[in-house]
């Protein structure tokens, strides 16, 4: 198939468009570099370092063989997407392409209005040249299992039957989202849903739990195919961070009580779960939603695994949350559809969190402590220093 990776140059699209490779696809990227352009405004780095695009995508073709063609621009910008939709003609657009941190997006106005014109708007542009150019493109969208929250009730993948008054309808899954970002992904999802049923489009949205990891067959092939690894209080997954405070002998900093429970996934699942959906598209018309996690854990469970896990001795801290969410729940999510396309996942287990602590030892030097703190309150969206300092 011809898979076109938007967002191509992140922390999980890089790693993606190479699995895809790797599986015999004809693979091409597109990234505007924005990702880069946060770490250089909140003065921080990925923990393991990373090559410019094209030196990746040069190192892939001397291991692999396979060539990976490059799109540099902004999906805010209509006669790009368009263009290069029609340039590449691809049977399928995989969608990574946005502004992804919760805690951005929370930092004040500028922050939030930038996080949903660049998520809404570059989808928007997507799903228009899709009509235009062809609609028989099936497009895999990045949601998050972040936009439901945390109802009372089991979490359905994507579509819920609801009997109201005697009658009964199958209705979009009810969103309760805990950020401008998580917002913005709803937002999303309505458009996509929007586009199959009035345009006939194929899509597949997958609300993907957190990922952890740094680490697939394919980036280890060379250290210049290496993915980012984030570590910071704004771009840093939970795992992630833990592993490298466990390595540099600081305290697991969790946020309240550490009962917030989340669904996660294991980022050599991510890219498998990508393949599948896009060797098994979407009907036309269909919306077609799967929950892409494999299991769920409280945050404190997090913090014990990490700790219980670790050779030397670890402390676990309680910090004041400065997000707003519940940390006693209820949390029962569906998510077979993408085992039953043939998902065999990888659940956390001691090997996984070894090799990370082997890959944050070997980088410990790079870590910036004070970027391990959180900064961004939800109640005020009041900027962090480090903001504005710039
Ligand atoms: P990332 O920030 O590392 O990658 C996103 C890439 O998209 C970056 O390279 C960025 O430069 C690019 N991009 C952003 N806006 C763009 C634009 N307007 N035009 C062109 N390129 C643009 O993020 P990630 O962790 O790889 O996440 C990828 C997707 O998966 C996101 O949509 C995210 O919401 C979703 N997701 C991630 C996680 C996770 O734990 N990392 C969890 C759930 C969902």
């Amino acid at each position: 198939m011809r898979i076109l990776v938007l967002g191509g140059d992140g922390y999980l699209g890089w790693p993606t468009a190479l699995h895809l490779s790797d599986c015999g696809h004809e693979v091409a990227v597109a990234d505007n570099f924005a990702r880069r352009s946060y770490d250089d405004e909140m003065g921080v780095r990925s923990l393991v370092p990373i090559e410019p695009l094209q030196t990746r995508i040069d190192a892939w073709r001397e291991v692999s063989g396979q060539h990976i063609r490059m799109y540099y621009g902004d999906l805010v910008d209509a006669e790009f997407t368009m263009e290069m939709i029609r340039d590449f003609h691809p049977d399928t657009i995989v969608h990574f392409g946005e502004q992804r941190a919760a805690p951005y997006s929370m930092i004040d106005r500028k922050h939030a209005v930038y996080t949903q014109q660049n998520n809404v708007i570059g989808n928007l542009n997507v799903l228009f040249a899709i009509r235009e150019v062809d609609p028989e493109i099936h497009l895999v969208k990045l949601g998050t299992m972040g936009e439901y929250g945390t109802p009372n009730i089991d979490i359905e993948e994507g579509w819920l039957e609801v009997t109201h008054k005697g009658r009964t309808d199958r209705m979009l899954y009810p969103k309760k989202p805990g950020s401008f970002y998580h917002l913005s992904k709803v937002h999303d999802s309505h458009n996509i849903e929007f586009a199959c049923r009035i345009w006939g489009l194929r899509a597949t949205d997958l609300n993907q739990g957190i990922v952890y990891g740094q680490e697939t067959p394919q980036t280890v092939r060379d250290s210049r195919l290496a993915t980012r690894f984030d570590y910071d209080a704004i771009f840093g997954t939970v795992l992630n961070r833990f592993v490298i405070q466990a390595v540099l002998g600081h305290p697991l900093t969790v946020y309240g009580s550490g009962g917030q429970t989340r669904g996660v996934i294991d980022i050599r699942d991510t890219v498998e779960c990508i393949r599948l959906a896009s060797e098994n598209p979407a009907e036309a018309g269909e919306f077609r939603v799967f929950n892409q996690m494999t299991e769920s854990f409280s945050v404190e469970e997090l913090a014990k695994t990490v700790a219980n896990n670790y050779h030397g001795n670890v402390e676990v801290e309680y910090l004041e949350n400065p997000r707003v969410e519940q940390d006693q729940h209820y949390y029962n999510v569906v998510h077979t559809g993408l085992v039953e396309l043939g998902l065999d996942p990888h659940l956390l287990s001691n090997t996984l969190i070894n090799s990370l602590f082997g890959v944050a030892e070997q980088y410990k030097d790079r870590v910036d402590l004070a970027a391990m703190r959180p900064t961004v309150q939800w109640r005020t969206a009041s900027s962090p220093l480090r903001v504005q300092q710039n």
